[in-house]
């Protein structure tokens, strides 16, 4: 339904980041409206368990986390709603939101749409996320204890993300679809040097294995060079072949870094040619490919609400 009433604040995302933002400025009777973008629920809604969310002892199911993350902002007064940008203006306040059929008006924006693993996108992997396949080491690492693995990549991200799964894993083995490594010299030769690590190169994935038991069973892998094809018997599959963020829409009106990541200072505050943009502010992974975990992207969230009630309360609301 088209309206006409101006947001106090509109907030881009409904992932970690997002939801805190909008419990901290639904808290503040802000009225937030979240628009919750092409992933609801951002990343933490296709992992299983979270372990290292503090306050859940055993572990929290991450659409759980999520679910009740929308349920406290919901209890503030956060409105939720399941549309995207189209485009938008931010040349003129309020600003300019384009969702299609409807263009909605903000004072403020928290731009909190995050950044998306790459995927190989197999119709097995995606119907296995989540049950073996997985983007994200730090959070299901801990799973694969006892078990061999494959990462897929060739970049320091693999090599780090490889490194660290050897403490759980008996085997390692990074897949790399190219000859050679983009990974730095010292990081490469840090997986070498590990008994658990072994490497494939000039090796693509073509199938998981597993789909019907819901459970991974191997990788269909073939060596591009020789054109041999075999299954590598692995129970899990880590995915370290980057992450896209989602800040295209903002190309021009807000600085971006030479990969996409929306520039801040002091984590929220963005800007355009290096000044600050007052009342638009950026949280969690969308300006972030260093931490990447849902703690810190709820409190970049939180930061960003407290700045979006300073900046109104200084502008009169
Ligand atoms: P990256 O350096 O861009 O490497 C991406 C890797 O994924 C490459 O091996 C690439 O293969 C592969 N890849 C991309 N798309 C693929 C696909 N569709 N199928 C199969 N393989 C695919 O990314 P990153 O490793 O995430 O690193 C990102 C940045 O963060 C880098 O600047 C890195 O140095 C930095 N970083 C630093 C550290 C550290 O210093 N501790 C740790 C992590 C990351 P090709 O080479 O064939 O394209």
């Amino acid at each position: 339904m088209p309206e006409n009433i101006t947001h106090d604040t509109v907030i881009l995302g409904s992932g970690c980041a997002g939801l805190t933002a909008a419990i901290y400025t639904g808290r503040a009777n802000l009225k937030p409206l979240v628009l919750e973008g092409h992933e609801p629920g951002g990343q933490l809604s296709i992992t299983t368990l979270v372990e290292n969310f503090p306050g859940w002892p055993e572990g929290v199911q991450g659409p759980d986390l999520i679910e009740n993350m929308k349920k406290q902002a919901v209890r503030f007064g956060a409105e939720l709603r399941l549309a995207h940008l189209s485009s938008i203006d931010l040349s003129k306040r309020p600003f300019a939101l384009n969702l299609g059929k409807e263009t909605i008006h903000a004072r403020t924006l928290i731009i909190a749409s995050g950044a998306s693993a790459r995927w190989l996108n197999l119709p097995s992997e995606q119907a296995l996320i989540g049950h073996g396949v997985t983007s994200c080491a730090t959070c299901d690492g801990f799973f694969a204890s006892g078990k061999e693995i494959a990462v897929i990549g060739g970049g320091d991200t693999a090599m780090e993300e490889a490194l660290f799964l050897t403490r759980f894993a008996t085997k390692v083995t990074i897949i790399n679809r190219s000859e050679k490594f983009r990974a730095s010299k010292i990081m490469l030769d840090r997986a070498i040097a590990h008994p658990k690590v072994k490497f494939l190169s000039s090796t693509v994935v073509e199938e998981v294995l597993g789909v019907e038991d819901k459970d991974v069973k191997g990788l269909r892998v073939k060596n591009k060079v020789s054109g041999e094809a075999y299954v590598l018997p692995v129970s899990f599959m880590f995915l370290a072949i980057g992450h896209i963020p989602n800040a295209e829409a903002f190309r021009g009106m807000i600085d971006l870094d030479s990969e996409g990541y929306i520039i801040t200072r002091n984590n929220v505050f963005t800007t355009l040619n290096g000044e600050i943009l007052p009342g638009i502010f950026a949280c969690g992974d969308i300006q972030d490919r260093r931490y990447r975990q849902a703690i810190t992207a709820a409190g970049s969230g939180c930061m960003a609400a407290l700045e979006v009630e300073k900046y109104l309360e200084e502008h009169g609301r």
